[in-house]
């Protein structure tokens, strides 16, 4: 026999069919308007009139009558000529030293220039005791609880042909690096005019194709005169954009960032493995921080994260700061030529080599500029990442207790968590929590998240995110 339905089942089955549709919606607009709500902080952050102003200011033809200058001293190789005055790096050295000196006049004292030089000795490129001098223009924070804290822009303005140690073949170093170098002397130029909380120190380095010996005498005075140095950008090789594969891309740099820190002690790589950390180091924050302030800047162009060091098996003049606990990372173009790298200028079979200004891509340089000087200005405009952040363990719990040390800017507004999937590549979620050292995430487990901590100041500039080290 069948069951007659009763008059209350017909019913109810009538109102599951009103119901249950409605719940659906309110649930998917309830779900809609917290994913709206968490991703506020990021979708809504507005743009900073100087850091407009600055990217806009960014004049690609600057860079081009820098890189032609740079090319018109024949080499620049380290182990050049320094006493003559037209062909050398000596030339090159006191040409851009000049050149940063009439910068810093723009800056109202802010900026200071000095050549930093040192006496290397005898290395696997360098045959005889050679001097080398980098160029350091300082332009100064102007608030006191931020002055100290360091971000540092740099190219290196040295070259080589096919031989790293041939003082007198033509290197015209048009890409490698005077893209980097002129990149870093227009940086100058546009923001000595303005004024940041920190520090921001534009370099013009040498020695990088002798075996990063510029770099790493500056990393090594840093470390050792206690420098807070909270970022440091190389900019090598971001001349341009058609690579030797053929494809032409105006609109994308690289961003190399090692997860696995290179100063990693053991007991620290213990913490890592325990936690998961290895995507999370110092240096992939500041990736994910110029990615995130790339893309609300200049909207041109993408920044691809590389989750390497460097490219495969390379080198870069942000190795030595790493190597000293500094977070630092690379832009670099997206396709490099190698026929237009550590070539002698020569025609082969029809194919012209040699790292010539015709292969350069001035307005691309130009765009890679914005992008450096953009996150650049976001960093020292911001308050410092916060420090001491510990993620609590004296309970278990599918809560997450965050706690760290109160920031010392004056402008300071307050602190936001952010987190995200522990497959997503940026974070994905922020909420402000106030002016607070401490916070519970309800309901949210350290398991299933990761979690990191940024600072805010009155005008809305925001830190990169630190990263919690587990506190029991
Ligand atoms: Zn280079």
């Amino acid at each position: 026999m069948t069951r007659k339905p009763s008059p209350f089942s017909k019913l109810l089955t009538a109102s599951f069919l009103i119901v249950i549709p409605t719940l659906l919606l309110l649930a998917v607009s309830a779900t809609a308007q917290t994913r709206e709500a968490r991703r506020k902080p990021f979708a809504t952050s507005a743009r900073q009139p100087q850091i407009v102003r600055i990217v806009q200011e960014i004049d690609a033809r600057n860079i081009e009558k820098t890189i032609r200058k740079l090319v018109s001293f024949g080499t620049r190789n380290t182990l050049s000529t320094q006493s003559d005055p037209n062909r050398g790096i000596g030339a090159a050295r006191d040409w851009l030293f000049t050149e940063f000196s009439k910068v810093a006049e723009q800056s109202g004292g802010r900026m200071t220039v000095e050549k930093q030089t040192f006496e290397q000795p005898k290395a696997a490129r360098v045959p005889e005791p050679t001097m080398i001098t980098n160029i350091v223009a300082t332009l100064k924070g102007t608030q006191p609880e931020s002055a100290g804290r360091t971000y540092i822009v740099s190219g290196h303005y040295d070259s080589m042909c096919t031989s790293p140690t041939n003082a007198t073949c033509d290197a015209p170093g048009a890409n490698d690096d005077a893209s980097g170098t002129a990149a870093v002397l227009e940086m100058a130029r546009v923001m000595a005019k303005y004024k940041f909380d920190a520090t921001i120190i534009f370099m013009a380095v040498a020695g990088e194709e002798q075996g990063l010996l510029g770099s790493t005498y500056a990393a090594e005075q840093a470390r050792q005169k206690g420098v807070d140095v909270e970022a440091m950008f190389t900019n090598d090789i971001i001349g341009s954009s058609l690579g030797g594969n053929g494809v032409r891309d105006a609109h994308t740099v690289r961003v190399f960032s090692e997860g696995v820190p290179s100063s990693e002690k053991p007991e620290e790589a213990n913490v890592r493995r325990g936690v998961g950390g290895e995507n999370d180091s110092a240096p992939r924050q500041l990736a994910r921080f110029i990615k995130e302030t790339g893309d609300r800047y200049v909207p041109a162009m993408r920044v691809m994260m590389v989750y390497r060091r460097d490219r495969y098996l390379r080198g870069g003049d942000h190795i030595p700061f790493l190597e000293r606990g500094f977070p630092a990372v690379r832009f670099t173009e997206p396709n490099e030529d190698y026929r237009h790298q550590h070539q002698n200028v020569r025609i082969e079979n029809e194919v012209q080599y040699g790292d010539l200004p015709q292969f350069d891509d001035f307005n691309y340089i130009g765009n890679v500029a914005r992008v450096n000087a953009a996150c650049l200005a976001a960093l020292a405009l911001a308050p410092a990442r916060p420090k001491n952040v510990g993620l609590l363990t004296t309970r278990l719990t599918n809560d997450t207790d965050l706690k760290w040390d109160a920031n010392q800017e004056p402008d300071l507004a307050g602190y936001e968590i952010v987190w995200r999937d522990t497959t997503s590549p940026v974070w994905t979620n922020a909420r402000a929590v106030g002016n607070v050292t401490s916070f519970t995430v309800k309901g949210m487990s350290k398991d299933n998240y990761f979690f990191g901590v940024r600072a805010v100041d009155k005008q809305g500039n925001r830190s990169a995110a630190s990263f919690p080290h587990p506190v029991r």
